[in-house]
């Protein structure tokens, strides 16, 4: 049994076929998914998906995109918001949230305030974080480190703070983020063979801090590049796990799934 922890069901591209997606994500193997609800007008969306479906639960969050319209002066509506809805027994986590210095449509000041106000609220509310990082590790290994202490080893993790979804970094930067407490999401990208420094940091680091997404309707597997994703093509990228970590597909699904339980407390 596998956990997607990442997918984006409430995307119009699955308006048409929604419920199809979930039974092929459930006949694939999918025990669980994580609805992925990223600005505020798909906070409401995810939650009634996952009132409606079993397996499903669902993170909020406003995605760096977004910054430029959450800012100081609609940050406390937004935030009043988010604590209501973290008072519900199927939203599990806070985000996603993060940097993204690619195609950026607002300041890095605009990206950061955002950031540092979800990551404020998250602790607030004890939630685990969903992390979005892309070509921003440096700022966001500087506030992450703000936020949450480094353990003495980057193997013990008793309590992990979030993920670093859809991980896009070194094998050193991995290494940060595990010493602060965090899991790493990996997604169908480790199926490319284009992927070869992904494809390392997945060799090196323990298995114990591995969780699987799709993002989904994003980045499909090498197999159906160009088509949208969906959850159901969840095993390849646990398939490719399990090559580069030479464990049984078994193995890799059952690990994953544990840690994703104990990130996000399931
Ligand atoms: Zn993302
Ligand atoms: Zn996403």
């Amino acid at each position: 049994m596998l956990i997607d922890t990442h997918a984006h069901l409430a995307d119009s591209q699955f308006d048409a076929d929604r419920d199809a997606v979930i039974a092929r994500a459930r006949d694939a193997g999918v025990a669980t998914l994580i609805e992925i609800a990223e600005s505020p007008d798909t906070w409401d969306p995810a939650v009634r998906l996952a009132e409606t479906h079993p397996l499903m639960y669902a993170s909020v969050g406003i995605h760096p995109h977004h910054a430029h319209h959450a800012g100081p002066a609609e940050w406390p509506a937004m935030a009043e918001r988010l604590r209501r809805l973290a008072g519900h027994p199927k939203v599990i986590a806070i985000g996603e949230f993060g940097l993204d210095y690619v195609r950026m449509q607002n300041t890095r000041d605009q990206q950061d305030f955002l950031f540092r106000r979800q990551l404020e609220l998250a602790l607030e509310l004890k939630k685990p974080v969903v992390i979005h990082c892309r070509e921003a590790h440096e700022d966001l290994q500087k506030a992450l480190g703000e936020f949450f202490p480094k353990s003495s080893t980057a193997f013990e993790c008793p309590r992990p703070s979030g993920v670093i979804h859809c991980f896009s970094g070194a094998w050193s930067d991995a290494q940060t983020y595990m010493l602060h407490g965090f899991m790493l999401g990996f997604d169908a990208p480790v199926t490319y063979p284009s992927a070869k420094s992904l494809q390392e940091v997945v060799t090196r680091m323990p298995l114990e801090r591995v969780v699987l997404e799709t993002d989904s309707p994003y980045l499909p597997p090498q197999t159906r590049r160009g088509q949208r994703n969906e959850p159901a093509y969840l095993p390849a990228v646990a398939e490719a796990v399990a090559a580069l970590k030479r464990k049984t597909l078994p193995d890799v699904s059952q690990r994953t799934s544990r840690n994703a339980r104990t990130l996000f407390r399931l």
